[in-house]
């Protein structure tokens, strides 16, 4: 080695690791990521074909076979989140900064009792039996990426009415945030599913969503539309964006027509409209 040569490895500074770095490129894996990266937002990812994804060195998803995936922020998502995936023994690695959001405080007055604080035992029960029925709707996974060509609002005219990730008091009392965004619209507005996927569930009724339809995206993306007065599609169907799933109503907790839009990542809440006219990476560049 020269001197010189010598000078430049035990100095200061990144140039260096030159030579350990062209060693890691030769091993890195191509990753594209885009997205809202905020609170309540979500990275849309491409990589090579069925790589695992951690999430701040978690596994926690497989790419699809073309590569791509969704990581959610939830509401409280800390300020920076790793993402990583890997192949073989290849692998790429990025760090996001997550911006805060301020979320509002809205209060709701005039709900029944029952709705806010059930205390009815049978109510209790019936509110148990739903809860499981959802869960076993929220744990569809189909292999997929329906995501990928974004999503467009699941009505034609509405207005917002109550924003995602409010915090909010009901009757006056503080109550979970507002995980859903409210699109009031005419009782009947025909609800279009917003990107293709998978009827993971569907059932009237429900307590506190009324009637209620979550869309499995694929790579743990469901929708879900609640206090429908009208369903349309069965549990199992496949639809394309655009297609009919039911109509506007005040079914469940509900106090006007509107319909509640929510998404959930895996077991994070992300603000769905944040998802409107967002495609996938269309390449690895
Ligand atoms: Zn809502």
């Amino acid at each position: 080695m020269t001197p010189s040569r010598r000078a430049l490895l035990t100095g200061a500074g990144a140039s260096l690791i030159a030579a350990p770095l062209a060693a890691q490129d030769r091993n890195a894996l191509p990753l594209a990521l885009n997205g809202a990266w905020r609170q309540g937002g979500y990275a849309l990812g491409r990589t090579t074909p069925r790589a695992l994804i951690f999430v701040d060195g978690e596994a926690l998803t497989t790419a699809s076979a073309a590569g791509l995936f969704v990581i959610g922020f939830d509401r409280d998502a800390a300020s920076s989140v790793q993402i990583e995936a890997r192949a073989d023994d290849r692998s790429a690695r990025r760090t996001l900064d997550i911006a805060p959001y301020a979320f509002p405080s809205t209060s709701v007055n005039g709900l029944p009792p029952s709705t806010v604080e059930p205390s009815d035992p049978a109510l209790l029960a019936r509110i148990q039996r739903e809860i499981a029925l959802k869960t076993e709707g929220f744990a569809s996974r189909i292999d997929a990426d329906d995501f990928k060509s974004g999503f467009i609002w699941p009505l034609e005219s509405y207005r917002v009415s109550s924003a995602w990730g409010a915090q909010r008091i009901l009757n006056g009392t503080p109550a979970r945030p507002h995980y859903g965004i409210d699109l009031a619209a005419p009782q009947g507005s025909v609800i279009r599913a917003p990107a293709d996927g998978r009827i993971a569930f569907v059932r009237p009724n429900m307590h506190f969503e009324g009637g209620l339809t979550l869309i499995d995206h694929g790579q743990g993306l469901i929708t879900c539309y609640l206090h429908q007065s009208r369903l349309d599609v069965e549990q199992g169907q496949r639809v394309r964006r655009g297609d009919p799933l039911g109509r506007v109503g005040m079914t469940g907790r509900a106090t006007g027509p509107h319909l509640c839009w929510r998404m959930k990542w895996r077991d994070r809440n992300l603000d769905p409209s944040l998802m409107v006219g967002a495609f996938a990476p269309q390449t690895l560049a």
